[in-house]
């Protein structure tokens, strides 16, 4: 009998979105499509709250590998299909569960069917208890936990037979753009491209400003932003990256304002200028790296004077979280060893002895109305430079 080797994607969230789950779905299969594009064209459709990959002559762990990243994909199995018969179903799961005892070293399981084809003669509980009494049958050393067994055995009758087992974790969340858009503050550092990911895994579409000090800033700090922009588009498909040069602005704070307020006075322009830009590509917000009590310039007063400086929302993940926890996140997802790589962006050109920790909004916006704000930033948009960020190019 013939067995086709299927790759099967559960959704986790998705689930939970009634009459909007097959527009998350639609956006889940384009991604999946996408991640694997140039692996080849398997065949990926989905079916019964379900997605389908075939894996037909492709490598099934290269295609693993690629959809493990899509954001939306909760757990990743490959399934055995062949023609409906009882018989070989039972022989299937056996296999099946000795793979996972080989494995995991599973010692309890359970069997879950679905009965989807109403021409086959057991409903889906009683095909559950055929199967698993062959398997305790059959196998030594095993028995039946319902509740929290080692692993379970998935049995589907359609217009074939599938049998599988849980195998891979993907990394949940929604699909992108399915819910909305917006705009990464992008530095070189740690915090940035963990936050972009965070947000980017809520189903939310990434576009991405730097903000340099060329030619106080090196091409490789530069190089080292792509990089780590690349790296993030792995997870979220192709995006924007707009370059900034904040260097003139720089120099007009540094001359005309309290050296102590450099920082805060440099953030809230970052601030705007991302702002202008979210709202000329139709994002809804910002994303910042920002972490409470991290540095200076991330105190409560601070954020406040910051955060002051545009209106559009900005959408900080890591508020609440310890550097070592960022860390490891920025590990899982590859980007820590660029992150830490030793080319600085603008933030270190102008650095104060002592910044302000504890700004005041008031003594600030005076401070800046001693610059021509408008002029600065519609001139820094003027040179801004635009570049196409995707995996495909390296
Ligand atoms: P990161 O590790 O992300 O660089 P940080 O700990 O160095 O953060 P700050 O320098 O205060 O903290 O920056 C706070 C946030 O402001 C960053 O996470 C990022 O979102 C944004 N930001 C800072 N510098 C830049 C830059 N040069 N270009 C774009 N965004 C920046
Ligand atoms: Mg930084």
């Amino acid at each position: 009998m013939k067995v086709d080797k299927v790759i099967v994607i559960r959704y986790g969230e998705i689930m939970l979105k009634g009459a909007n789950k097959r527009f998350f779905e639609d956006k889940l299969v384009a991604h999946i499509r996408h991640a694997i594009s140039d692996l080849g064209k398997p065949k990926v459709y989905k079916a019964h709250s379900r997605i389908y990959v075939d894996v037909d002559h492709y490598d099934e762990d290269q295609l693993i590998e690629r959809i493990k990243r899509v954001f939306g994909v909760a757990l990743i199995s490959t399934a055995k299909r062949f023609e409906v018969d009882l018989e070989r179903i039972k022989e299937v799961a056996l296999e099946e569960l000795k793979e996972r005892i080989k494995l995991d070293g599973a010692k309890t399981f359970k069997v879950e069917s679905k009965r989807v084809d109403k021409k086959f003669p057991l409903q889906s509980l009683e095909l559950s208890r055929e199967i698993g009494g062959y398997l305790l049958k059959n196998e030594d050393n095993i028995s039946v936990d319902v509740h929290n067994p080692d692993t379970r055995i998935y049995v589907e009758v359609r217009d074939q037979a599938y049998v599988f087992s849980n195998k891979v974790m993907g990394l949940g969340g929604l699909p992108v753009g399915s819910n909305g858009k917006a705009l990464l503050l992008l530095s070189g550092g740690i915090d940035s491209p963990v936050a972009g990911w965070m947000v980017g895994k809520r189903g939310v579409e990434i576009a991405a400003i730097h903000f340099h000090s060329y030619p106080f800033t090196s091409e490789r700090a530069k190089e080292k932003v792509m990089d780590l922009a690349k790296i993030i588009s792995g997870y979220v498909g192709q995006f924007k990256l707009y370059s900034i040069n904040l260097l003139p602005i720089q120099k007009e704070i540094n001359e005309k304002c309290p050296e102590e307020e450099m920082t805060i006075l440099s953030r809230r322009f970052m601030m705007k200028i991302a702002e202008r830009v979210a709202e000329k590509i139709k994002a809804n917000g910002l994303i910042t790296g920002e972490s409470l009590g991290q540095v200076a310039s991330q105190t409560i007063e601070s954020l406040h004077v910051t955060n002051s400086a545009v209106s559009m929302p900005v959408f900080r993940p890591l508020i609440a979280m310890d550097k070592v926890d960022i860390i490891e996140i920025a590990r899982k997802i590859d980007t820590f060893e660029t992150s830490i790589l030793p080319f600085e962006d603008c933030c270190t050109v102008f650095l104060p002895k002592r910044p302000t920790t504890k700004p005041r909004l008031d003594k600030i916006l005076r401070s800046e109305s001693n610059l021509d704000v408008e002029g600065l930033i519609e001139a820094a948009l003027e040179n801004m430079e635009i570049e196409k960020i995707s995996l495909d190019d390296e």
